[in-house]
């Protein structure tokens, strides 16, 4: 009987087991793919990633990350509106942001976690079962296992949020559709391009720029904007012949303010538990973040009966608390893209203000400040007044 048993070895569950591991625990991971293994992704880990993984694996991990040669520094942002109006925010000296392909990067961070974690590649999840007094875990073959607490870290398709939605009566939150391609296209190094453009919006598209001059192109929006423009068209459309044949996609599972997490016996971190940045699709911090932020619960709480303790009160009303400034700015800023001719207003009037460039870019960047975007004075201010 296994303790902890961790499904999906993607970010959130490589963050949960290495906390775990480090407060003495020997987690099971449970990853359908093999090793290196693929993710659908921008490929742009933000200053919330480097923190979670200086709190993991300290400075030299994050010296060490910047040193490999998939990984290239983030100098800017920029948005983009569908006149052309470019607004373009450098990332400050102290603010560390990388583009690395998933691929690479994934496996990088496995081969730094500690070794106590039991990871088993190609073991894909058939179902789960509560049973009286464990969870029983069907594995092909016939193989079964059984655990006392389950935490589902198996992404936008988890096996585990069905259980915590159906014990906490819970609707599911949008899930975005998205699609990418690696390209040769014009970006400059170090730059992260976001277009804000009709037909997509509230969704955009990317152009990131990645290490060894590849870019990494997607489109991502609303699954009825999906539905009704192709995106895979809209891909051809802007490389022409250079766009790749086969083109990748996944859905982004957004978050929504109080989405459950947790029912007793189990829990679910990152895209499991429908934790991405709705305005920009970010989801690799919040996936690091929740796992850490799940593992110090259980270190914490000790509990004597795993299979019957729910984390709500230590983990999940805790993340949702932490997350509350950022996700309500993001969710703000969304529905306000839901708009073309305030996306283009708003973009064009940033474009001829430095001042207010400077401003936007100290409430981006600086986590404390965010709120300030959410306040009128910083659109009086564009309003010229
Ligand atoms: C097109 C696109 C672009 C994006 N761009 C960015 C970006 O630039 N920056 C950013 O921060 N975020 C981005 N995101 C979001 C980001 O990719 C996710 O939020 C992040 O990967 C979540 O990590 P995770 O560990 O929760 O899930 P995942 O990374 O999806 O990992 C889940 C793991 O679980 C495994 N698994 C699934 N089912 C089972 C099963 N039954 N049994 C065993 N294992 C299983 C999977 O194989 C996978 O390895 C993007 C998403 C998309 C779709």
């Amino acid at each position: 009987m296994e303790d902890v048993v961790i499904i999906g070895g993607g970010p959130a569950g490589l963050a949960c087991a290495w906390h775990l591991a480090e407060g003495g625990l020997s987690p099971l991971v449970l990853e359908a793919a093999p090793f290196p293994r693929d993710k659908v992704c921008g490929d742009a880990l933000s200053g919330k990633v480097v923190s979670v993984l200086q709190r993991l694996g300290g400075e030299a991990l994050i010296r060490q990350m910047a040193a490999e040669s998939f990984v290239l520094r983030a100098s800017a942002l920029v948005f983009v509106n569908d006149r052309g109006d470019r607004v373009r925010l450098s990332l400050p000296g102290e603010v560390m942001g990388f583009t690395a392909p998933r691929y690479a990067w994934d496996a990088w961070l496995w081969s730094q976690a500690p070794r106590n974690i039991r990871l088993r590649p190609k073991t894909p999840v058939l179902r789960i079962e509560r049973a009286e007094r464990h969870w029983v875990i069907h594995l092909p073959q016939g193989e079964r296992l059984y655990a006392r607490y389950l935490i589902g870290a198996d992404g936008v398709a988890s096996k585990v949020r069905p259980w915590v939605y159906t014990y906490r009566r819970a609707r599911r939150p949008p899930v975005y559709s998205a699609i990418r391609v690696y390209a040769a296209y014009s970006v400059m190094p170090g730059e992260l391009e976001l277009h804000y453009v009709p037909p997509y919006l509230p969704g955009y598209w990317w152009a990131f720029a990645m290490a060894g001059g590849q870019v990494n192109i997607g489109i991502g929006g609303p699954p009825q904007i999906a539905r009704s423009v192709s995106f895979r068209q809209g891909i051809r459309h802007l490389l022409g012949e250079k766009a790749p044949k086969a083109i990748a996609g996944h859905g982004i599972p957004l978050y929504r303010a109080g989405a459950p997490l947790t029912a007793p016996g189990c829990a679910l971190i990152g895209d499991a538990g429908h934790l991405v940045d709705p305005f920009t699709g970010e989801g690799i911090g919040n996936a690091l973040l929740s796992g850490y932020r799940l593992a110090q619960a259980i270190l914490r709480a000790q509990p004597a009966d795993l299979f019957t303790w729910d984390a709500r009160d230590t983990y999940e009303k805790p993340l949702h608390h932490e997350l509350k400034t950022e996700m309500r700015v993001s969710t703000w800023l969304h529905r306000l893209s839901r708009s073309p001719l305030m996306v283009r207003w708003l973009l064009r009037r940033l474009s001829q203000r430095p001042d207010l460039q400077k401003t936007l870019q100290d409430m981006l960047f600086q986590p404390e400040k965010r709120l300030e975007l959410y306040s009128p004075k910083f659109y009086w201010q564009l309003l010229g007044f």
